[in-house]
């Protein structure tokens, strides 16, 4: 029946708004009219595209859909939907606004960040005449040239666009066009990643154990094709008694195409419900037909795991401690079946370079292609093949870096932060400056999800938290297979220094184990970090190094400026003449790098293969897995290399390692140095001697073989280490015992900038008081892309409630910047700077 013709519909009449998140740094959402043609489509968590100030053109999210007109300026119309259904969950809007409040930075920065480029519009977008467009209508010369371009060939993208025009600036003109309504933007990403689905027959709910299956087949006795085909269906998926493996199902086109198989038999079987039909999504790359490999857990592993599941039901944080070599893992693979299985989804953060070795691998052997791989170096279309394949259901399950907590989940169990003590956890640039470990935990409390955190060198902070009841704690403390913990030996470089034994920076001891190592073909792995891009001053002579009274980090050594200085209060010394603690005139600075440890080496060992790994060697995305595979298999004898080497990699053949300048970690101009320096050394020292059948040794060269973390480290006693840093801790109000933010002032005048941070100083110290506002100072680099930096540090007790402070601070950072005089300057703020 028509409706009546008379019925006035109200809800026509009334006028829709959006709220939009646009990716742009300013604090707060757009509102948009939304076109009468796009209302019942528009869905809050949906893309569209929006002009933006005059020529611009965004990719904006739907974060709200009312009634409300803005009332300071005339909303303009979105102008193109580009999702029928959300692209981005609830939970994930709720995420972005918290990241913005929380790490106090504007939303459309958050958004920027997690969406992966490839959603938004960029050159490689698609474009379309629009035929609706009244042609012509105010078009520059350009803008006609574009349209006539695209009137011939229909979808082009910006690029190719260029191209035919040859004009360079076509992403500007073609954002104009869109602008005008004159072109049509769709999402080329979306037509490439409509999943393809494919039909699987599996037996149905009425065969799941072994006896129900023999008698099904019993009792196709009397039919002969038929049970040849449940025979057929059983050689390709054997029936064992773990019932959700016969879930799994086999592609219907193998049955298909067997000759063998009679399809109306096939049929036959399908009306009876003896098997049913579904559909899965493929997923796009290839799954290498890995076997699954069935790793029976050990008992102290299986114990482990319980105990994570027991304290679960308690705490929803559960701190992991278990040693290098323990197979921390594999309790994971447990912990996420189970969780797999009550049907949530599990998300495991690794830090960047762990997740291109062999974890990976023995993930994939175990989960196949219902794990999803999120990281830095895949390209874009593999990193929304992701996002969509969590949203389609695909995806149950993802392995992933920092970002991949901006994934769109909706129903998360778990959450695995494995080597949660990694700095690599922590967002610098840009913001939001995030702690993927922290808002994973936000995550999980509102999805109601479990957290484990697993380390063998727990961070103070976690392990605190758990000394104190708030995390659960569960203790791996043997390694897997008998092999034992490496034996660790100090090597006292300045005696070797004074004997002249040393060949540069290379010990005699060092050097007579690599000989060794080389005859015997065993490889071996030395370590060099070299972020301590900072010298420190050092007395040959005895065992003094500059350090600040007022706080408990080095003081580094400024050539400029002829100064010694204290990078957390300002203090600063005149660069002393000799060692202030014995006289000695041999006071130097200390510093070298992989390279060359790498050409030294290769002039004493000229037969040996050598290979060389950091940030400059593995810049070609599949250069790290290369060097890797190489080390693997034997090719290389001696791997030199940054901490890059110390994460999750896993060699048998491995009887050496070898740490430089394990001083420079341990003096480290920071409150986290010793801490740091624990924690990497341990983990580079874990790649020794994972084999029972011999112990790896591992030496440690250091001036001073009688500093306590050595001592600590040699006997493995993170307690032992975890019991004096707290008191520190403590003792100078550093967290866990209060959290941190850093402002960065910077200007392109010296004067300026440092006039800004200072007034912002006052501000903030009058109500936060002194002792909460340290600086402002000026930092270790002191001048970046020819800006002058300033940098405060704001001390919180955990007592004080964080969210009033921090909007404070940002009142005070907006007054400030809103001053004429000061209008260039730039405020980076850092929550829970590391
Ligand atoms: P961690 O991450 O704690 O350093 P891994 O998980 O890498 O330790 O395990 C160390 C080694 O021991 C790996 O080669 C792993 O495959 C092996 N392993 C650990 N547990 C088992 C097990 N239950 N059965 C077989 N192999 C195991
Ligand atoms: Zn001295
Ligand atoms: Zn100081």
């Amino acid at each position: 029946m028509q409706p009546l013709p008379l019925t006035f519909d109200f809800a026509e009449e009334t006028t829709y708004f959006a709220d939009l998140i646009l990716p742009v740094p300013i604090p707060r959402m757009f509102t948009y009219r939304v076109p009468r043609d796009m209302v019942e489509r528009l869905k809050v968590g949906a893309r569209v595209i929006v002009p933006f100030g005059k020529n611009r053109v965004y990719t904006a999210v739907v974060g709200r859909i009312h009634h409300q007109p803005p009332s300071n300026y005339q909303a303009k119309y979105i102008l193109e939907l580009l999702d029928e259904y959300p692209l981005v969950t609830t939970y994930q809007l709720e995420l972005f606004s918290w990241m913005a409040e929380y790490y106090l930075c504007n939303i459309g920065e958050v958004l920027n960040v997690a969406l992966p480029s490839g959603l938004k519009i960029t050159s490689q977008s698609k474009v379309q005449y629009n035929p609706d467009f009244d042609y012509p209508e105010l078009l520059t010369e350009g803008e006609g040239r574009l349209l006539d371009e695209l009137k011939k060939h229909s979808a082009l993208s910006y690029e190719e666009l260029g191209r035919l025009v040859g004009e360079t600036n076509v992403p500007t003109t073609i954002k104009s066009l869109v602008g005008k309504r004159a072109v049509i933007v769709f999402d080329e990403v979306r037509e490439k990643y409509v999943p393809k689905m494919v039909r699987k027959v599996r037996l149905t709910e009425r065969y799941e154990t072994r006896e129900q299956v023999l008698a099904l087949i019993n009792a196709l006795e009397k039919s002969p094709k038929q049970q040849e085909v449940v025979m057929k269906y059983l050689s390709y998926v054997p029936v064992q008694n773990n019932p959700i493996l016969n879930r799994k199902g086999l592609d219907k086109t193998v049955l298909n195409q067997d000759d063998e198989v009679s399809q109306s038999s096939l049929q036959t079987l399908i009306k009876n419900q003896v098997f049913e039909t579904y559909e899965v999504i493929v997923p796009r790359f290839g799954d290498d037909d890995l076997p699954n490999v069935e790793v029976k857990l050990t008992d102290v592993q299986q114990r482990a795991c319980n105990q994570v599941l027991s304290q679960f039901n308690e705490k929803d944080i559960v701190l992991l401690h278990g040693i290098t070599g323990s197979g921390k893992t594999e309790v994971y693979i447990n912990l996420i079946q189970t969780a797999l299985e009550s049907g949530s989804q599990v998300l495991y953060l690794l830090p960047e370079i762990a997740l291109t070795t062999q974890i990976v691998v023995r993930l994939k052997k175990v989960f196949g292609d219902k794990l999803g791989i999120y990281h830095s170096k895949f390209s874009d279309n593999e990193r929304v093949e992701v996002w969509k394949g969590i949203v389609d259901g695909q995806y149950q399950f993802v392995v992933g870096v920092r970002s991949a907590v901006f994934l769109p989940f909706d129903n998360l169990g778990l959450i695995i932060v494995d080597e949660e003590h990694e700095t690599s956890y922590k967002q610098h640039d840009p913001a939001p400056r995030y702690h993927a470990r922290d808002v994973a935990m936000m995550i999980a409390h509102w999805q109601k999800a479990k957290v484990l955190l697993g380390s063998a060198t727990p961070s103070i902070e976690s392990y605190y938290h758990a000394q104190q009841g708030r995390y659960g704690l569960v203790e791996l403390l043997e390694r897997y297979g008998d092999a034992m913990l490496p034996d660790i030996v100090l090597v006292n470089t300045r005696v070797e220094r004074q004997q002249k034994k040393m060949k540069n920076e290379f010990s005699s001891v060092l050097l007579d184990h690599l000989q060794h190592n080389l005859e015997r073909k065993e490889q071996s792995i030395l370590f060099q970090n070299r972020r301590g891009y900072s010298p420190y001053l050092q007395c040959e002579d005895c065992e003094w190094t500059s350090r600040c009274p007022n706080c408990d980090v080095s003081l580094t050594y400024h050539m400029r400026a002829a100064e010694l200085r204290c990078h957390y209060c300002g203090h600063h010394d005149p660069v002393p003449k000799s060692c202030p603690a014995c006289g000695s005139f041999k006071v130097r600075t200390i510093g070298f790098g992989t390279e060359k440890l790498e050409d030294q080496l290769q002039i004493v060992f000229p037969e040996a293969q050598i290979q060389r790994m950091d940030l400059d060697t593995t810049r070609a995305k599949n250069a790290y897995q290369q060097i890797i595979s190489e080390f693997e298999g034997g090719n290389v004898d001696i791997l030199v290399g940054t901490q890059m080497i110390s994460k999750g990699l896993d060699f048998g053949n491995v009887s050496l390692v070898g740490i430089f300048d394990a001083d420079r970690m341990i003096h480290y101009p920071e409150f986290r140095a010793v801490e740091r320096a624990f924690q990497m050394i341990t983990q580079v020292s874990g790649r020794a001697g994972r084999r029972a059948d011999r112990r790896g040794k591992v030496l440690i060269q250091t001036t001073n073989p009688q500093q306590a973390v050595l001592l600590k480290v040699m006997e493995n006693d993170y307690r032992g280490l975890f019991e004096e840093e707290i008191i520190e801790r403590q003792n100078f109000n550093y967290p866990p015992f209060s959290r941190l933010i850093k402002l960065t002032v910077r200007h392109a005048e010296q004067n300026i900038s440092q006039q800004a941070a200072q007034r912002l100083v006052d501000q903030l110290t009058e109500k936060l008081g002194e002792a909460r506002v340290l600086g402002p100072e000026v930092p270790l680099v002191e001048r970046i892309r020819n800006q002058f930096l300033y940098t405060i540090l704001i001390k919180l007790e955990r007592s004080i409630s964080p969210k009033a402070a921090k909007a404070f601070i940002l009142e005070k950072i907006n007054e400030l910047l809103s001053d004429k005089g000061l209008k260039a300057v730039t405020i980076v703020a850092d929550v829970d700077c590391l």
